[in-house]
């Protein structure tokens, strides 16, 4: 588990270590979850290190808006758009949040049960 102001996801940002980049631009990144829980598992994160979702402030809606328009893009790309799919962010402990830099989960490609367990 890794808390403050750098975490695995900044190696994956600042290219130290490999991911399958799926989506870039200035302020985002997308890429494939290294332990997938479905056929399409992929973290969208902001470039800037924010903790979570709880750690935003109001200066960053405009970075948090950009993520779920990458989510979506993300989605599109992966063919997900027809069938449906699920964007999901873990925050805190009792959500299973493990990396500590806010991140979009979109899962899809098979069925996704509802209420996650
Ligand atoms: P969380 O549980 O914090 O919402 O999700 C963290 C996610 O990051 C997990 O699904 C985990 O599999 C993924 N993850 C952790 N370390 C790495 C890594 O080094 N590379 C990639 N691609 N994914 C990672």
């Amino acid at each position: 588990m890794t808390h403050g102001g750098d975490t695995i996801f900044g190696k994956i940002i600042r290219k130290e270590i490999p991911a399958q980049i799926v989506y870039e631009t200035d302020r985002v990144l997308a890429f494939r979850d290294i332990n997938p829980v479905a056929p399409v598992h992929v973290l969208v994160i902001p470039k800037k290190p924010i903790e979570s979702v709880a750690a935003a402030v109001a200066t960053d809606a405009e970075i948090l808006g950009e993520l779920l328009i990458a989510a979506a893009e993300v989605a599109r790309q992966e063919g997900l758009e027809p069938g449906g799919y699920r964007v999901v962010t873990n925050i805190g402990a009792d959500a299973g949040q493990t990396v500590f830099h806010l991140h979009l989960h979109v899962i899809g490609g098979r069925p996704l049960l509802w209420p996650p367990g």
